[in-house]
């Protein structure tokens, strides 16, 4: 890849290890007919690595391909697995964090959910930034939405910038924290969260691998890229069943003028170890009969433009009520509620993110079916199902902020070309 790391700034990236052609470059979009899902944008997948920061990005990756105004259905507010753990968050920070009277600043706030539930907990002011507002969503009280990117606000002062599930968007990570210590100014907290990319990586998860994100950050890269930045990192942290890092650190408005030392592991292996899981879930499929996947995001939509074609999927379930009826883009599959599944008489039901796998044998036996469940992900190799019993290690509901990551150790010794 030419040019230099958008994580730290080194010179030169590695070659490319992972390709996909032509996956939907917004798989959250909502189609309201099949031919449309099939007609959706489509770019490419390289995944690279940065040899000094350990980050993988997308070499192909084009921001303008992506839609994040209104539409974007991105929120999963209606899990309560998922609305526990963002209360459990909000609550810790706030009770770790002195913030009363004072000011959060969320960068990518969605439609404000978790801003207007931590200004809650800490009696504070917030305000947000995102250009998937809708005006429709939950921000209410002291809490105030602009609906655009941060590098377009006007310069709004706050003790807390918090920028959750955002940052694996932005095709320049290491320049937006850049300008979030120079513009917000030394003493500013900051509050990350991100996908983990080390199970993925390690674990074959290609469901994980999609077109918006564009960043995929281990701990070391995170805090690397952070310290480049111009920020002292105090921790980071797993979350969300070892699914999220998280990172807290300071502004210190001093960025780094080389790149970091390198914390991260290589992603080696990663192709052949995707290939082979791609492998398995055909065959799986092809053996199980009528099969409902439960999850209508990004994950279902990466998941089966790698397997199809898949004859015996019949429907993707979604519990959002804005899903219902429409068709998942790339593949057209038709995304339903929960309740309309008895009647299409599934043999299987494949749960897109393991830490929901409670929450739908709860769903299945409220609906009186009695039918497996499988989960992606969550064991290494290529075998990647599991039973429904084997899920979350951090129990659902926790922020799961406990188990810190023990510090970066000696850097790995230099990838081979
Ligand atoms: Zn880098």
């Amino acid at each position: 890849m030419p040019g230099p790391c958008p994580g730290c700034g080194a010179p030169g990236m590695g070659a490319p290890f992972f390709a996909v052609d032509r996956v939907p470059t917004n798989s959250v979009r909502l189609h309201a007919d099949p031919a449309q899902a099939l007609a959706v944008p489509r770019g490419d997948i390289r995944l690279a690595q940065c040899p000094a920061c350990g980050l993988v990005v997308n070499a192909a990756f084009d921001p303008a391909r992506v839609d994040y105004s209104p539409g974007y259905e991105s929120t999963q507010s209606h899990s309560p697995t998922f609305d526990a753990f963002h209360r459990a968050l909000a609550k810790e920070l706030a009770g770790r964090i002195p913030l009363a009277g004072r000011r959060v600043l969320e960068i990518g706030c969605g439609q404000g959910e978790f801003l207007s539930l931590l200004c809650g907990e800490a009696g504070c002011e917030g305000i947000g930034c995102d250009p998937a507002w809708a005006a429709t969503g939950a921000a209410a009280g002291p809490t105030r939405i602009v609906p655009m990117l941060y590098e377009d606000m006007p310069r709004a002062p706050a003790d807390l910038v918090v920028c959750k599930m955002t940052l694996e968007h932005v095709a320049r990570p290491g320049a937006l924290l850049a300008l979030v210590a120079a513009r917000q100014g030394p003493g500013t907290r900051l509050f990350l969260q991100v996908p983990d990319a080390r199970p993925i990586l390690d674990r074959a998860g290609f469901w994980d691998v999609y077109y918006e994100h564009c960043n995929y950050f281990d701990a070391g890269a995170l805090a690397g890229i952070a310290a480049a930045a111009g920020f002292r990192v105090e921790a980071v942290r797993e979350a969300y069943g070892g699914q999220y890092l998280t990172l807290e650190a300071v502004a210190e408005g001093r960025p780094l003028r080389s790149a970091p030392p390198r914390h991260s592991r290589p992603a080696d292996g990663f192709a052949e170890r995707a290939a082979a899981a791609i492998d398995a879930w055909r065959r799986r499929l092809a053996g199980a009969g009528r099969v409902a996947l439960w999850g209508g995001g990004s994950k279902a939509v990466a998941f089966l433009t790698a397997v199809a074609p898949v004859p015996g999927v019949v429907a993707v379930v979604d519990i959002n009520p804005r899903k219902d009826g429409t068709f998942l883009a790339g593949t057209a599959h038709p995304v339903i509620l929960p309740e309309r599944l008895p009647a299409l008489r599934p043999d299987l039901v494949v749960a897109m993110n393991p830490i929901y796998a409670g929450e739908i044998r709860d769903r299945l036996a409220a609906l009186g079916l009695a039918v497996p469940i499988r989960t992606v992900a969550a064991e290494p190799g290529p075998s990647a199902g599991l039973s429904a019993g084997a899920v979350s290690r951090a129990p659902p509901g926790s922020p799961g902020c406990s188990r810190q990551r023990r510090q970066p150790g000696p850097p790995d010794g230099p990838r081979p070309p």
